[in-house]
């Protein structure tokens, strides 16, 4: 029985350590990752509690694979994307990445140079590809600027590199002469992909890519981000509330839910055998093609409890259909499914192999 949130990720921490674990393939580790915003109150603003949006996360990345992220909104999962790329800075935890000699290091301790050398590693696709561009610059200006912040040659090399671009998402390169505004929303998130790898990313969080564009050509776009991942060997880490798009796109999918990782799988496990009651009632509300296949709705009870003030014990219990009375008081680990090699679940009643 474990009772602590510190030894209760002890399996976590295994399962996400290259060196327990034996993967020289992984490009980030993250470990025990929190980001905390202080809720601040009355005249002299006091700090009277704390959003714990993402609450000790460890989780590993493979170079070239797809980590889906996904969970109800307030689960984490942006922030979680913003932290990896350092647009918020986390409260607490370690984020190492594979440096080119073979190594891994913590990025949040690196110096000045050495960090802003990484940060072009890790780029990030926005959901809302309206509000990504500046309006009143040209894409050619939008392109130019990172290009120039990392020395990445001269004018003529750079145009180059902006043709190249925007021929590699299917646009003229003519167009780096427009507007955000002279294009739709789809050519709009096309750009957006095209800037994001305009300074050689290895990888790229996109958070929610799809979900501000029309249906009928969400497919265009998630294709196109799969051919360029298999020509530029991108590692995508992928967050989307939409279930559908998750599974056609990612290796492994990790459920969140109150800021922490609930269910982490390969694609095809997670959708077949999920092991968690939360990932259950989040499949059984996704529609299925085949008219006779009937699902059982899972309804979730209740709102998501506050992230200030979350629950004891098992965060989901308030809203769990299988809830025990020892779920209310002792903290789940995240164990290894038995049987299974890739698959870890923070369940009491999941068969997993004992804590490590
Ligand atoms: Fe439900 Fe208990 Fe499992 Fe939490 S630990 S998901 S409350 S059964």
């Amino acid at each position: 029985m474990t009772t602590s949130t510190q030894s209760n990720h002890s399996d976590q921490r295994k399962q996400s350590d290259p060196a327990t674990s034996g993967q020289d393939d992984i490009i980030l580790d993250i470990r025990h990752l929190k980001k905390y915003y202080p809720v601040y109150k009355g005249f002299l603003k006091k700090v009277v509690g704390h959003v714990k949006a993402v609450d000790d996360v460890s989780l590993f990345v493979r170079k070239g694979e797809t980590l889906g992220l996904v969970g109800e909104s307030g689960c984490g999962k942006t922030t979680l994307g913003k932290t990896i790329v350092r647009l918020h800075q986390p409260t607490a935890g370690e984020l190492r990445y594979r440096f080119e000699d073979g190594g891994m290091r913590d990025i949040l301790k690196l110096n000045r140079e050495e960090s802003f050398q990484i940060r072009k590693k890790i780029q990030i696709v926005f959901q809302d590809p309206y509000s990504s561009l500046n309006p009143v610059k040209t894409i050619y200006e939008s392109f130019d600027e990172p290009l120039r912040k990392h020395n990445m040659g001269n004018r003529a090399e750079r145009k180059a590199i902006i043709s190249r671009l925007l021929e590699s998402v299917n646009l003229r390169p003519e167009y780096m002469y427009r507007y955000p505004n002279e294009f739709s929303g789809g050519q709009r998130q096309r750009i957006c992909i095209a800037r994001a790898l305009c300074i050689n990313p290895d990888v790229i969080v996109c958070d929610e890519p799809v979900s501000a564009l029309d249906v009928s050509i969400q497919a265009q776009v998630l294709n196109l981000m799969k051919d360029l991942q298999q020509e530029l060997k991108l590692t995508y880490i992928f967050i989307a509330h939409d279930l559908s798009v998750v599974e056609y796109m990612s290796d492994r999918i990790a459920v969140m839910y109150l800021g922490q990782v609930v269910e982490l799988a390969e694609s095809g496990a997670l959708y077949q055998t999920p092991q968690h009651p939360y990932t259950e009632a989040l499949l059984s509300a996704v529609p299925t093609p085949d008219l006779n296949k009937k699902k059982d709705r899972i309804v979730l009870k209740g709102d998501v409890p506050s992230p200030v003030n979350p629950p004891g014990g098992c965060r989901f219990h308030t809203r769990c259909h299988l809830c025990q009375d020892r779920c209310r008081t002792e903290i789940p680990a995240l164990r290894k499914v038995k049987g299974t090699d890739d698959h870890f679940v923070a369940c009491h009643l999941a068969e997993t192999e004992d804590a490590i």
